[in-house]
């Protein structure tokens, strides 16, 4: 694309940092050990506090306030971000995502063998 080289607006920040946080949930250790899980929450509280976009950044502590990261293990911690993700989908007027998906999407590919080459 014409602006690979420029710096990212807000969309492509988007894109690329739900990329990140959902293929780190989907290889989060099964069964987190206590310091694991305390690390990935931190890690997502501070995340929230530095994101470069300053609304984006506010809106998503509010939201992790309300619903604090779920740690355990992959398959929760999945899921919490999966319905982070969809409460700022919901906010832009985009769809919602399928969360029983989210696997499919981020980590094993679509059933359907479209990722498949
Ligand atoms: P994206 O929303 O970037 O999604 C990328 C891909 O993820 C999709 O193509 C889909 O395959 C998959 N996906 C979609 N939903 C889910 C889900 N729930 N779970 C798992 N996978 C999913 N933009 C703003 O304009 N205002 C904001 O306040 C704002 N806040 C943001 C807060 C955070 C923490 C982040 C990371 C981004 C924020 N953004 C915000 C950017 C916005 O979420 C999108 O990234 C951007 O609008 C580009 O959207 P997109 O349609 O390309 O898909």
């Amino acid at each position: 694309r014409a602006h690979l080289q420029c710096p990212l607006d807000k969309d492509e920040l988007g894109r690329a940092t739900w990329s990140f946080l959902h293929t780190m949930a989907a290889y989060f250790p099964d069964n987190a050990t206590k310091v694991q899980q305390k690390e990935m929450s931190a890690f997502m509280k501070i995340f929230a506090k530095y994101y470069p976009c300053e609304h984006c950044a506010k809106d998503f502590q509010v939201s992790i306030k309300e619903s604090p990261p779920a740690t355990v293990g992959r398959e929760e911690f999945s899921l919490w971000l999966c319905k982070m993700h969809n409460e700022v989908n919901r906010k832009l007027g985009k769809p919602e995502f399928d969360c029983g998906r989210v696997d499919e999407r981020w980590r094993d590919g679509w059933e359907d063998g479209t990722c498949d080459f």
